[in-house]
């Protein structure tokens, strides 16, 4: 049923596509055009326009002997990728597939792309009984999960969803955190660094203290922090003005994440108590903006679940020893679950992702493309 060749082929033929964030039309004229040649419509939502981006997220229905007898399932996958990710020339060696070294591979997430793109082949070339499958391909995943975010999910019939979007393809990760993205910006008061110092107060002083005063790193179990970008002052001769910093926080637990901003924004307050400055009798401190977004929302999906269930029986139906796993980090399946489309994340195979060094073993996903088809079988 599952043609490896055809597989390889149309990976390759993705990853040769340049598809950025927000500029992921040619990929989905290629999805489109492989779908449509196998009588499958397509239909584009409007995100393009809302988010800035040349393509909108594609949708797909696969209509067998069972609609409407069954429950519909989504599969998903994302057409973006993130950057070094133009003029990729894949290079095969002893069935690993990589990047010849100076791009991504995009085997995150085009091998999600690939394997339902086979998946739609075989149903339409197999006489199998199945309902209804539903394919979304979103775009600007890895900038925010944009292109899921607004989707319109009333096109939807689906209540389950399968997110082709991990490494390991005998695992069914389960859960990811909730995470806040956050920027500062510390206003201090700009002076001549060697003729009046002690008039000025330095914004890098300020975060410098701040940052020291912060929990970084891993927090606890479920949650992680990380100021990632700091940037300020102008010329060593004046004492700087403005710095910008920014940060994250991540965890499973949102009361635990809550805290974790409170107290990174607390630290920021105490740095600005010790560094204040007296100027002509009258006391200066450091003035902060702060802006937190939830970038996402957390999910847990019982191992109870249905869900959960049609992955791993089919799993072990083919002798694959699954695995459940929790993620540290959010995909489209947090914004989809945060809306009542129970959804977990499955492996393809794709390694070391967002590196140049991303690589592919080809079994792995021939093998993600034999648990998807599997999953279709037992779901009727
Ligand atoms: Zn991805």
């Amino acid at each position: 049923m599952i043609n490896p060749e055809r597989l390889k082929a149309t990976f390759l033929d993705l990853v040769k596509i340049d598809s950025h964030s927000r500029e992921e039309k040619d990929v989905a004229q290629y999805i489109s055009a492989r779908l449509h040649s196998l009588g499958v419509e397509t239909t584009m939502d409007d995100a393009a326009e809302k988010i800035g981006g040349n393509c909108g997220n594609l949708l797909a229905r696969l209509t067998g002997p069972l609609a409407g007898k069954v429950e519909p399932i989504l599969f998903c996958a994302h057409m973006d990728t993130v950057v070094p990710g133009k003029g990729v020339k894949p290079v095969e060696e002893h069935g690993i597939f990589r990047s010849s070294g100076d791009t991504i591979l995009g085997a995150d997430d085009k091998s999600g792309v690939a394997v339902m793109l086979e998946l739609a082949h075989v149903l339409k070339e197999n006489n199998l009984r199945f309902g209804e499958i539903e394919l979304l391909f979103t775009v600007a995943e890895e900038i925010g999960l944009l292109g899921a975010k607004n989707f319109d999910t009333s096109a939807l019939k689906s209540k389950r969803g399968y997110f082709l979007d991990s490494e390991f393809v005998n695992a069914i990760s389960i859960g990811a955190p909730s995470a806040y993205r956050m920027t500062y910006r510390v206003h201090g008061q700009e002076a001549h660094a060697g003729i009046a110092p002690e008039k000025g107060l330095s914004a890098i002083l300020v975060a410098a203290k701040a940052i020291q005063g912060m929990p970084l790193g891993r927090i606890d179990s479920e949650t992680t922090s990380n100021v990632g970008s700091i940037e300020g002052g102008s010329a060593t001769n004046i004492v700087p003005k403005l710095v910008t910093i920014r940060a994250e926080a991540r965890s499973h637990n949102a009361q635990k994440l809550e805290t974790q901003v409170t107290v990174m924004r607390q630290a920021f307050n105490r740095a600005i108590e010790a560094t204040s400055i007296i100027v002509d009798g009258q006391t200066i401190k450091a003035r902060i903006e702060e802006i937190h977004n939830l970038e996402y929302q957390a999910f847990r999906v019982p191992e109870s679940s249905r869900t959960f269930q049609l992955a791993a029986k089919a799993g072990a139906d083919l002798g694959m020893k699954m695995v459940t796993e929790v993620s540290g980090g959010g995909s489209d399946a947090n914004v989809f679950n945060a809306i009542g489309i129970e959804s977990v994340v499955l492996g393809t195979g794709m390694m070391d992702p967002h590196t140049v060094k991303e690589y592919l073993n080809f079994e792995d996903m021939l093998n993600a493309a034999k648990l998807v088809v599997n999953m279709v079988r037992l779901s009727v």
